[in-house]
């Protein structure tokens, strides 16, 4: 989450009156921060990532795990250390920072400076992950443990999943049958999100997640935890009108989405083409990676069918009124709108030649107007289109205080819409006088259980980030297909079961296999890259650098069709080869060729990737794989899709176990894992 502003946030009804200020200003804001930086060049790569845990309460003797609503209590204590930590008399950044996240039970934590290209940098991830996760344990009570959980099997089930206990009865924000008003953050913005869907909507958002079908689950289920005939708030009809499908878990509220835990990078880039650039190839990664981390097979008390939380958030921030969602004809509203504002990307972005138009081919609305303001001020289509896309929407919370702004200076407008456009990557421009480029945000990813894990997916997707810009790599398939591949990573077991359009050619025009291009730029100031031109002797990277040349446009091309591109492959064989496809492994392998490393690094980075090798060929589970089978095992589960609270109990143990390897799961994580023993200061009693 962004800032938090101290402030009063308008309701609904005002709030929209502000919608055209919010957006014409935002768009003000967004034309100064071009004109300021739309020529940078030449930052170095930088990047971080961003974890998510649930903090849990071990009741043993009610043999419940509940969920701890100490939020902020917990962030403030831990604010409070961190920065006694830093005051040591260096001026050396913090090693840690925690942040408020939407779930009151939630934190979010990232490094307290942004990694660089550097090896060491690279190889610091786990123990900087797992350092954090030290530092929030030893500073919970003695019966919380920080999870990095993706969806908490009993949030909104029947009976007692918090810490206090509060009653669904209040739930004077998002009316929800099942979630009390006390799981969401208090600090105004989120009462006020919240509250502020569900009017533009009209209705209570509604998820049907299907049931996972068990040897005894009741055939048709028809939930009977659902308060069926409760009589509070207007909404409460809509489970019985029609909202809650049969066969299927029925979610009412958007903390059952904002509410999960997830993974995310962010990739600082040497200009602006280079992020639009990166922008595209990660896009039908997106997909993928979600797959290879699917972590969350449980939905308020019961088994899915799903394994994945995506589909789920982006239902629980569903705006759309029933005009937008084409239930009724437009009369209000100016656009039909195919997806919610927490999806996946809409548009490829780069102006590069491998970028074909017709890749970008589904119906994407986009504000005309605003596309002629940013035409108008020399701005390409297609960056155009896409922020003139963003801005179909409305500004959700508005503040009063922060009505009025100096548009040269804040990015507030810009960022109210940019910000609550929550897609699988997020294009983010820098901040108006800031020292901070243009960056990538990469956002499909489940959280796992483990650290070793999660760095192992931040490294894979770091270098296979370098891998593209450095072998000038093609992953573009047309956006429909990627949209498919989403809804294809959420079905159950798709990492190994699932099938997934991807490239087939992924090489250059006239490459058998992947060559480094040329540096672009001389901002690193390390060696030049790998060029085997006559016979010289390659010089290797001592760090991962971003400024690689694009390769210019062959006079010579066989131009195919784009549905002549790609074609139908397993995770397996995306991730590790299929006949002349080389997979991403190997891409990554080969680019990791042409850095100078220490064997014994090598080592360790190879382990990361290995993790990855194993998840797609299907010697190692997925979380999602693992929690089931977890559950499906439990003494109390009774073969009929419910996850009760003892065994939510037991998984929760195990789960801590797990990370602090004392559980062995030889099925989920490598043999030898054990949790590296961060170096730094303030945990093991330094
Ligand atoms: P948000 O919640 O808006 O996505 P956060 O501030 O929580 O963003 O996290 C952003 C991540 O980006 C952090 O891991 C941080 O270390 C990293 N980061 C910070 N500055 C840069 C930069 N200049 N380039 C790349 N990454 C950065
Ligand atoms: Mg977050
Ligand atoms: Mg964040
Ligand atoms: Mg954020
Ligand atoms: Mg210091
Ligand atoms: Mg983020």
């Amino acid at each position: 989450m962004g800032l938090l502003y101290l402030g009063t946030p308008l309701q609904w009804e005002e709030a929209r009156q502000y919608a055209d200020h919010v957006r014409q200003h935002g768009i003000n804001q967004f034309l100064h921060i071009w004109d300021e930086v739309r020529n940078r060049h030449g930052d170095e790569l930088l990047w971080g990532d961003e974890l998510e845990y649930m903090v849990v309460v071990l009741d043993k003797e009610e043999k419940n795990a509940k969920l701890s609503l100490r939020q902020t209590e917990i962030l403030a204590k831990l604010s409070k250390v961190v920065s006694d930590l830093t005051d040591d008399g260096t001026d050396s950044p913090p090693i840690a920072t925690f942040h408020p996240e939407y779930g009151r039970y939630m934190l979010e934590s990232t490094p307290g400076a942004p990694y660089t290209g550097s090896i060491p940098d690279l190889l610091s991830v786990e123990s900087n992950m797992h350092y954090r996760r030290l530092l929030a344990r030893k500073h919970l009570k003695e019966n919380e443990i920080p999870i990095t959980f993706t969806s908490f099997p009993r949030l909104g089930a029947p009976g007692v999943f918090t810490e206090p206990y509060y009653s669904p009865d209040d739930a004077k924000s998002s009316h929800s049958l099942f979630l009390p008003e006390e799981i969401t953050n208090p600090h105004a913005r989120f009462p006020t999100l919240t509250a502020n869907i569900r009017t533009r909507r009209g209705s209570k958002v509604a998820i049907n997640l299907p049931i996972f079908v068990d040897e005894k689950t009741p055939r048709p289920f028809v939930d009977p935890t659902i308060p069926w005939q409760r009589d509070i708030y207007p909404e409460d009809k809509e489970a019985k009108n029609g909202a809650a499908l049969v066969d299927h878990i029925y979610l009412d509220a958007m903390g059952f989405g904002m509410g999960c835990c997830c993974l995310q990078l962010t990739f600082q880039s040497c200009n602006v083409e280079e992020a639009r650039r990166m922008y595209d190839a990660l896009i039908p990664i997106g997909p993928i990676m979600l797959a290879l981390t699917a972590a969350s097979p449980a939905w308020r008390g019961y088994l899915a069918d799903v394994d994945c939380r995506w589909n789920v958030i982006a239902g629980s921030v569903d705006d759309r009124t029933p005009e937008e969602r084409g239930l009724k004809p437009l009369e209000a509203n100016r656009f039909r709108i195919p997806k919610s504002r927490y999806d996946s990307v809409d548009l490829y972005l780069s102006n590069e030649w491998i970028n074909k138009p017709e890749y970008n081919d589904t119906d994407v609305p986009y504000d005309a107007h605003i596309y002629s303001r940013l035409a108008d001020h020399g701005i390409d289509d297609r960056l155009a289109k896409h922020i003139s896309h963003l801005f179909i929407r409305d500004p959700l919370v508005v503040f009063s205080e922060t009505i009025n702004q100096d548009d040269k200076t804040s990015n507030d407008h810009f960022e109210n819409i940019q910000s609550t456009n929550w897609q699988t990557l997020r294009f983010k421009p820098p901040p108006p006088g800031s020292p901070i480029g243009w960056r990538v945000e990469f956002r499909s990813m489940e959280v796992q259980m483990t650290d070793f894990e999660n760095a192992a997916f931040s490294v894979f997707i770091v270098l296979l980030s370098r891998a593209i810009l450095s072998f000038n790599l093609n992953f573009y398939i047309p956006i429909s297909k990627v949209d498919d591949n989403m809804a294809r990573a959420q079905k159950r077991n798709a990492a190994r079961e699932g099938s997934f359009y991807f490239r087939r050619n992924v090489l250059p025009p006239g490459h058998t296999s992947p060559t480094p291009s040329g540096s672009s730029c001389s901002s690193s100031g390390s060696s030049s890259p790998v060029e085997e031109t006559n016979g010289v002797k390659p010089i290797k990277e001592k760090k991962l650098r971003n400024c690689f040349a694009s390769l210019p446009k062959p006079s010579w091309l066989e131009d195919k069709l784009p549905e002549e591109e790609y074609e139908e492959m397993t995770v397996n064989e995306i991730i590790n080869g299929k006949g002349e496809y080389p997979g991403l492994i190997s891409l990554v392998k080969s680019y990791l060729e042409t850095l100078d490393i220490d064997a014994a690094d090598r080592v360790r980075i190879d382990q990361y990737v290995d993790l990855v090798r194993r998840r797609a060929n299907g010697s190692l589970q997925t979380p999602a794989t693992w929690i089931r089978n977890f559950i499906r095992a439990h003494p109390d589960y009774k073969s009929d899709s419910v996850v009760s609270q003892e065994i939510n109990y037991d998984l929760m143990i195990a789960v801590d176990q797990l990370e602090r390897g004392i559980l062995r799961a030889p099925e989920l994580l490598p043999e030898d894992y054990s949790p590296e023993v961060p170096k730094w200061r303030g945990v093991n009693g330094h």
